[in-house]
């Protein structure tokens, strides 16, 4: 049994950072990880799928450039070589966070699956087929999540796809058959049409990306449409058929009635699950709650001191950015001694669909539920001079504010470079930058964030 000062379980987006620094700091060290270093962000995430997405706009580009005055003739789409320049990205990233795991001294990283044996104390088989026993006082669990695979009927006979096996595809699907209208599932689709698929979206709610207002849904959902996207909500899927030849058939219950659809392909892109079951937290006494996911407090402690669980394996938003702050939380509080907490952290994102759709705060839907005062200023893109000059004026911009404070309280920003506008206005939220300064600020013109004067005069005081 070897003893360290700290063992992370899991070289994701806060473990190899954690690993580092702790060690750094002067504590002996150990960094399981069962597959690459970099987890799912580099590996099967964000790296891969935003490598991919660049290619899918340059096809779209390449397809709709007429308008701007540029005949682009017979482009064609190569998939062997988007996937190849995906995973040489990808390498590069990976072998970029090995070495400077493998360089940090007082660190050992080990390739092999942890498994917790008793309070404290941890198994891990190694890839080489080895058995190494370890022990800690301070473990951090960074062992993220995984798609989740909805039970229905016929789905371990067709060879579906998830979001990891969906990239290595080397050919196009004929048809693709998505099932999720949310984040992952539209990225995805709109990908595979732009490289040329036939693609068909089925969402169980009654409209895609649920969880955001319904005036961003109807947009996005024009959008989608327009790229010739078909999208059926209230629906969901019920059966699955291979039929010989190797096409697939999926029964889809709508609205009260079943529907066929024949398709070559089928990604599952209905959300994501902890991998936190195979570590037997039982025997060291760390509870989770009923999808799984590992109890944490504000601080990101589980019920055992000393436990922490950090990233997409706790409840809460699942993103890089909150995994790599959940390291730098648990890391200035335990090293730096300070008192940080995990609550009214902001919670950023993008959906990089194109256009994107940048988020920050509060929504117009929660800003009601909460029953607070609250003005909406919207503009369209059709409005936002850099919009016009670059032929691209779909989406809007929207932002929640407090008519008494002026405070901005939410945004989001639907459109070509969404998720840098929105950042725009995250710092203003941070700085308590009202909107009234906004609304007379200096912009250089011009920029997309520019608007965010017209954006602020939309609002009648
Ligand atoms: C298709 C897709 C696109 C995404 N796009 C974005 C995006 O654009 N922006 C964004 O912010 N987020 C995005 N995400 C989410 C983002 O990838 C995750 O939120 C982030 O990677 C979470 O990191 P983590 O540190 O929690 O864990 P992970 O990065 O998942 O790392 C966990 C690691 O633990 C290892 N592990 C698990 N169990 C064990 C064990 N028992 N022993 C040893 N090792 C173990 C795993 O192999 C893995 O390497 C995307 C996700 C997907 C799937």
């Amino acid at each position: 049994m070897k003893q360290y000062d700290a063992i992370i379980i899991g070289a994701g987006q806060a473990g190899g950072p954690l690993a580092r620094k702790l060690a750094a700091a002067g504590k002996k060290t150990a960094i399981i990880e069962k597959r690459w270093v970099g987890g799912t962000c580099v590996n099967d995430g964000c790296t891969p799928t935003k490598t991919m997405v660049a290619s899918a706009k340059m096809a779209y580009l390449a397809a709709n450039s007429g308008p701007l005055g540029v005949k682009i003739k017979n482009f064609s789409v190569d998939m062997p070589k988007i996937k190849k320049r995906k995973d040489d990205i990808v390498h590069q990233a990976r072998e970029g966070n090995q070495k400077g795991i493998e360089k940090t001294q007082n660190l050992d990283l080990l390739f092999g699956e942890a498994v917790f044996t008793g309070e404290k104390t941890i198994s891990v088989k190694l890839n080489s087929g080895r058995e190494k026993e370890l022990k800690a006082d301070l473990i951090f669990i960074n062992t993220g999540a995984k798609p989740f695979v909805p039970e229905i009927e016929g789905i371990n006979d067709i060879g579906y796809l998830d979001s990891t096996s969906i990239m290595e595809l080397d050919h196009i699907p004929e048809h693709l058959l998505v099932i999720g209208g949310n984040y992952i599932g539209l990225e995805f689709g709109q990908m595979f049409r732009r490289f040329g698929s036939k693609v068909t979206v089925i969402e169980r709610s009654g409209r895609i990306v649920s969880r955001e207002d319904e005036d961003i849904s109807e947009a996005l959902t024009k959008i989608l449409k327009d790229e010739k996207i078909a999208i059926h909500t209230n629906a969901s899927a019920t059966r699955f058929k291979k039929k010989t030849g190797g096409n697939i058939v999926a029964t889809i219950s709508k609205d009260g009635k079943e529907e066929k659809i024949k398709c070559s392909h089928v990604l599952i892109a209905v959300g994501r699950t902890p991998q936190s079951k195979s570590l037997n937290l039982d025997s060291t006494g760390v509870k989770v709650d009923d999808k799984g996911f590992i109890i944490i407090n504000d601080k990101l402690e589980t019920n055992v001191k000393g436990i922490y669980a950090l990233g997409d394996v706790k409840p809460g938003p699942a993103f890089t950015h909150i995994s790599y702050n959940d390291y730098t939380i648990v890391y200035r509080n335990l090293i730096e001694k300070q008192k940080l907490t995990i609550k009214d952290r902001p919670v950023p994102y993008c959906m990089f669909t194109d256009p994107q759709l940048g988020r920050i705060g509060l929504s117009e839907n929660e800003a009601k539920k909460l029953g607070i005062k609250y003005k909406v200023a919207k503009l369209p893109m059709a409005h936002v001079a850099r919009a016009i000059e670059t032929g691209d004026t779909r989406g809007f911009m929207k932002a929640v504010v407090d008519p008494d404070t002026k405070k901005i309280l939410g945004a989001a920003v639907l459109g070509q470079e969404g998720g840098e506008i929105m950042t725009v206005l995250q710092m203003a939220m941070m700085g308590n930058i009202t909107y009234e300064q906004i609304r007379y600020c200096v912009f250089a013109h011009p920029l997309y964030a520019e608007s965010l004067n017209n954006l602020f005069l939309a609002l009648e005081d």
